[in-house]
C-alpha cells in the first residue's frame, strides 16, 4: 500500500463509495469537491458530514484520511445552459443527453484536480465516472477517463493513474462494493448524509436516502437500492 490519491468527492453515494475504496488501499487519500452553481448545491453541505461520519466509523482509514479540498468553480455554472446549473425542467435533448449534462464537466473537473494532485505529491485520481448505469454522459466513458489519464499524464509530465471503481457496475454493485468495503456502518453512512437528488431535496427520507424520488438521479438511486435490497 503506497499509492496517494485524490479522490473527487461530491458528497453522493458514488464518490463516498470511491472514497471507501480508496481509503481501503491507500497509504494517504486527500478528496476535492467543485461548487459550480450546481441547482443542488446542498451536495455541498453534505460533504463535511460524510467525511465526519467516515473519520468517526472508520479509524483506519481516518487515519490516512487527508486534506479536502474546495474549488470555487462557479464560472463553469455561469457559461453553461443546463438543468443541473439552473431552475428548468429535466428533459431529453434532440441529441439524445439529458440536459442535466454540463457539457466538459468531468473534463475540467480532472484537470483542476490534477492540478490540485501535482501539488500536493498524489499520484493517482480516483473518479465515480461509471459507464454502465449512468445518464449516458460522453464525459463518463471508459475511454474519455483513458483519454484524459494520458492527457495529463502527457501536460504534466509525471505518471498520473485515473482510477474509476464504478466504471462497469451497476447501482446495485454500487451499494454491495459499500457493503464489501464498509460492512452496515458505510452502508447506512451512505444512506442517511450521502446526496444524489439532482432537485437538491433532503426533506423526504426513503429506504434508499433522501431526494424528491422523482429526478432521474433518485429513480436510478432507488432502483439500485432496490434490486441490492432485494438480492442481500
Ligand atoms: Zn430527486
Amino acid at each position: 500500500m503506497h499509492d496517494q490519491a485524490l479522490v473527487l468527492f461530491s458528497g453522493g453515494q458514488d464518490s463516498t463509495t470511491c472514497l471507501a475504496w480508496a481509503l481501503q488501499r491507500c497509504a494517504r487519500v486527500e478528496t476535492i469537491g467543485f461548487a459550480y452553481g450546481q441547482r443542488h448545491a446542498v451536495e455541498m453541505a453534505c460533504r463535511p458530514q460524510v467525511l465526519g461520519g467516515l473519520r468517526r466509523a472508520f479509524p483506519d482509514w481516518a487515519a490516512r484520511l487527508g486534506d479536502d479540498h474546495v474549488l470555487d468553480l462557479s464560472l463553469l455554472g455561469q457559461i453553461s445552459d443546463t438543468a443541473l446549473t439552473s431552475g428548468r425542467a429535466i428533459e431529453l435533448q434532440a441529441n439524445g443527453l439529458p440536459n442535466t449534462f454540463v457539457p466538459g464537466r468531468n473534463l475540467l473537473f480532472l484537470g483542476f484536480a490534477a492540478t490540485v494532485a501535482y501539488r500536493r505529491g498524489l499520484s493517482v485520481l480516483v473518479g465515480g465516472m461509471c459507464e454502465t448505469d449512468s445518464s449516458g454522459y460522453p464525459d463518463c466513458r471508459d475511454n474519455t477517463l483513458k483519454a484524459m489519464q494520458v492527457a495529463l499524464s502527457l501536460g504534466l509530465d509525471t505518471r498520473l493513474v485515473v482510477e474509476t471503481p464504478l466504471m462497469w457496475l451497476d447501482k446495485a454493485d454500487t451499494w454491495r462494493l459499500a457493503a464489501q468495503l464498509g460492512g452496515p456502518p458505510l452502508v447506512e453512512l451512505i444512506r442517511e448524509h450521502t446526496h444524489t437528488c439532482y432537485r437538491g431535496e433532503r426533506g423526504q427520507r426513503h429506504p434508499w436516502g433522501y431526494g424528491c424520488g422523482q429526478c432521474p438521479a433518485c429513480a436510478l438511486r432507488q432502483r439500485g437500492w432496490e434490486a441490492y435490497a432485494a438480492a442481500d
